[in-house]
């Protein structure tokens, strides 16, 4: 066990210490070899006698860099509850004030309590609020941060070395932080939490359902495979979220359907239960069918984590969770080829909906999945990919963005027609499809794939443009 933690000599008490911090190690899930590193930060505080005595420089501060709710806060706090040591905490956005010397007085106030509690990590949240390099932002409130600032350097050079208080800090910025917080002796040591990968999810997730009563059954790899992008803030949410869930049906253990419904409450927010004619249900279905349907056909686009048509109040009628094509996309990382599927996967439901309702056509539910899909055929044309090469300088020549809007009408049809080839060809897919989805409101990852070995007749065909 840690080092003994002493008490405060002084009377008054302390502003920032945190107390009762039980925070191990093991509440910290889906990092691998970031533990480690942070593992011996804390024998910095066990062994400190024994790193001081070889000549091992103890780091001033630590920086954990990466997105809001990844665990920074929680690993600070681990920290902290395996070394035995207190916690003092602050906000940075807390030592920016108005008025000149607040902020300054508020780092020395901090570092005073928590020498006097020592040995003690003191956890700066979002240092970048202050951290900013000096000089950039002009006027009072500038110098007001630059004191701080200031302040903030004194103090990291007054434990240097010693190992008694550790700062630990953490920022979604490090690139912006002033220089002279990253030389050697202050922030020395810069430790990137990225978001978590699918083990990385299931761990998390398991760590948080280990006080919960949870059916025995329950497929942590289905919620993990569809919440691609989550941190474990996120994720500790969707199991409390679940809990409720299950409390709500006077039930007595949280289902995979329970965590499920929660991962889909976490990212689109909470359901519509306005009615809906069973007609209606089918036209969304099969909306949503068609693009999972096409999409399973193509290289980039064929990682389907979730379908639903259960609506989401003031957000959308169904959705179709595809990993990767919205980053890639966004990215510019998409081939040309990959470009001209996603441009067929976003028309498919135009053309379900000929395939199936033809003439008698009702609802313009595809609207906007066609809009997207127009878009992108111009963004093809523009960029000199179609075998007509236009450049964006054409763009300006009124004559010729009819040219450009009639190729990115033939591409749109040539898109149109392959998306209507395939969902013919898949026609018993997508009735397996959208029966169950009319009849489930949902289909994981696991059971649309299982369809798609049963029911579906792949056969990407690249065409010519
Ligand atoms: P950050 O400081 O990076 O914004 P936090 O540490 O405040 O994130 O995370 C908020 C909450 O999310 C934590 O208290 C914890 O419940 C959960 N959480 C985040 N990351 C993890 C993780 N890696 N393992 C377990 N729980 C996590």
């Amino acid at each position: 066990s840690g080092a003994r933690v002493r008490r405060a000599r002084n009377t008054k008490l302390p502003q920032y210490l945190e107390r009762g911090i039980d925070v191990k190690f093991s509440d910290v899930a889906g990092l691998g070899k970031i533990r480690e590193e942070l593992e011996e930060i804390v024998k910095f505080f066990t062994h400190g006698e024994m790193y001081r005595r070889r000549g091992v420089k103890i780091p001033g501060g630590i920086l954990l860099c990466g997105p809001p709710g990844v665990g920074k806060t929680l690993l600070a706090k681990a920290v902290a509850g395996e070394a035995g040591v207190n916690f003092f905490s602050i906000s940075a956005s807390q030592f920016v004030e108005i008025y000149v010397g607040v902020g300054a007085s508020r780092v020395r106030a901090l570092y005073q309590e928590a020498r006097e509690n020592a040995p003690s990590v003191v956890f700066i949240d979002e240092l970048d609020a202050v951290g900013r390099e000096r000089g950039l932002i002009k006027g009072s409130g500038g110098q007001e941060r630059d004191a701080t600032l200031n302040q903030l350097l004194v103090c990291l050079d007054g434990f240097e070395g010693k190992g008694e208080v550790i700062t630990i800090a953490s920022t979604n910025r490090p690139d912006i932080l002033d220089p002279a917080l990253v030389r050697p002796g202050r922030f020395d040591r810069k430790i990137y939490i990225p978001k978590p990968g699918l083990i990385g999810r299931i761990e998390i997730l398991k760590v948080h359902a280990r006080k919960k009563p949870m059916a025995p059954d329950v497929d942590y790899m289905a919620v993990a495979s569809m919440t691609d992008g989550m941190v474990g803030a996120e994720l500790a949410n969707i199991v409390e979220v679940a809990a409720i869930n299950m409390m709500r049906d006077a039930r007595t253990e949280i289902t995979t359907d329970d965590l499920i419904q929660a991962a889909q409450i976490e990212e689109r927010g909470m359901l519509d239960r306005k009615e809906r004619s069973p007609e209606m249900w089918k036209q969304v279905a099969i909306n949503e069918a068609a693009m999972a349907v096409v999409a399973v056909n193509f290289p980039d686009l064929r990682n389907i984590e979730f379908l639903t048509i259960a609506p989401r109040a003031g957000r959308d009628l169904g959705y179709v969770r595809m990993k990767m094509d919205h980053v890639k996309f966004k990215e510019g990382m998409l081939s040309r080829q990959s470009l001209l599927d996603h441009i067929t996967v976003q028309i498919a439901p135009r053309a379900a909906d000929e395939l199936w309702y033809g003439e008698h056509q009702f609802s313009t539910i595809w609207a906007e999945t066609a809009d997207n899909a127009r878009s992108a055929a111009r963004t093809f044309v523009l960029g000199g990919l179609s075998d007509k090469h236009y450049g964006l300088s054409d763009f300006w020549v009124a004559d010729r963005i009819n040219d450009i809007d009639s190729e990115a009408l033939r591409i749109l049809h040539m898109c149109y027609d392959r998306a209507k080839e395939i969902l013919h060809q898949n026609r018993n897919l997508m009735d397996a499809v959208v029966d169950i989805l009319v009849e489930k409101k949902s289909l994981t990852k696991e059971g649309f794939f299982k369809l798609v070995e049963l029911h579906g007749s792949l056969q990407p065909m690249p065409p010519s443009v």
